[in-house]
């Protein structure tokens, strides 16, 4: 069996030890004769796997207990309709910096509810920076202002939070969640698809603050309302069991690898070897400007499509897999999440080195 060294920005990578140990167990989960896929949500061993699941989240996290963790479905893009229906319901406003596509996905999505305003954007620089805000952009009668901590396709992050005053900060976190630590205090919701550093794809995870649940919209759908899930422990139906057990399996490994100090200097340092060399290349260039650059994902770029496409299909040939860039940014994108070993990041490089010499 030969593993790839996957670089896809989604799904990507779990760790290795993780798969094994799921593997071991698929057919039978202690000593229930059972694999977790045939198991009763309902059941007192299921019971105890979520359970243990949410509490080494919130000790990962380090999330307060006025924080309601909420494991949903629908992915990071239903969050894109749930947080209008349940927090655009004072003013009927909401203040949205465009930083990518996610971003504006989730603007159009909450115009359809209420006042939706893009208070900044860095549309016009293919989105290659973060666009700096001041607390006076920012509509103090807004209900939250949404961002995209992590802007998967175009590789850049906000390394700094931008200033709301007393405004609700809402966060799409779906490509860093767990990849360094977050003050959750400074969020009211913080949201995540599982498929990028948490899980396999069928798991969102809402964290939110308990005062921002109950005050839906009339209209909201009773599956959308953040209280009907609250109210149930996640349990109001059938959750995405299996992905949510494989959450925990990840939960672990993180604790094991020294939890979210560690995983951010472990990182720090893999990133720093990719865009170390791409701050030498005679070839690759990063696109992003250095002070907003993402810890996970990094496009880079030949500047000629021709060797653009030559690197994607000869990096496949040698395991480096899935590195071809989003189709509005072009070139290369390396995707290098929690699961991603340094020696992935380290061959890579060396791979890049050997293309520029042949190819420069
Ligand atoms: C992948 C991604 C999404 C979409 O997630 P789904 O779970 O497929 O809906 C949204 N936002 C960000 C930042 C992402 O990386």
């Amino acid at each position: 069996m030969a593993r790839v060294y996957n670089f896809s920005a989604g799904p990507s990578m779990l760790p290795e030890e993780v798969l094994k140990t799921a593997a071991a167990e698929m057919l039978e989960y202690g000593e229930t004769g059972q694999s977790v896929m045939e198991m009763s949500h309902r059941s007192k061993e299921y019971d105890a796997i979520i359970k243990q699941a949410e509490a080494d989240l919130r000790e990962i996290m380090n999330i307060p207990d006025d924080y309601e963790v909420l494991f949903l479905q629908g992915g990071a893009s239903t969050q894109f309709a749930m947080v209008p229906l349940n927090l655009m319901n004072k003013n009927h406003k909401a203040d949205y910096i465009i930083t990518g596509q996610w971003a504006n996905k989730a603007y159009k999505e909450g115009a359809r509810y209420g006042a939706a305003r893009a208070v900044a954007s860095s549309a016009d620089k293919t989105y290659s920076y973060i666009p700096k805000t001041t607390r006076a952009d920012f509509d103090p009668e807004a209900d939250y202002v949404h961002i995209c901590m992590n802007n998967t396709i175009y590789g850049t992050k906000y390394h700094e939070l931008p200033d709301t005053g007393d405004v609700p900060l809402v966060a799409d976190i779906s490509s860093c969640i767990l990849s360094e630590p977050i003050d959750v205090s400074k969020f009211g919701v913080l949201y995540a698809g599982a498929q990028k550093n948490v899980a396999p794809a069928g798991v969102t995870i809402v964290i939110i603050r308990k005062d921002l649940i109950g005050n839906a919209m009339e209209i909201t759908p009773t599956m959308l309302n953040y209280a009907t899930h609250s109210e149930n422990g996640s349990m109001f139906n059938t959750p995405p069991c299996y992905t949510i057990y494989i959450a925990g399996l990840v939960f672990k490994w993180i604790k094991k690898m020294g939890g979210l100090e560690a995983m951010k200097a472990y990182n720090e340092k893999k990133a720093k070897i990719l865009y170390d060399f791409l701050d030498q290349s005679r070839l690759f260039k990063g696109t992003v400007v250095p002070e907003d650059r993402s810890l996970m994902n990094v496009p880079f770029v030949t500047g000629s499509e021709e060797l653009d496409a030559k690197f994607v299909a000869e990096a496949k040939k040698a395991g480096f897999v899935n590195i071809k860039g989003h189709r509005s940014v072009g070139g290369m994108r390396a995707s290098i999440y929690n699961a991603m070993p340094i020696e992935g990041v380290e061959k890579l490089v060396a791979f890049m080195q050997k293309f520029e010499e042949e190819n420069a």
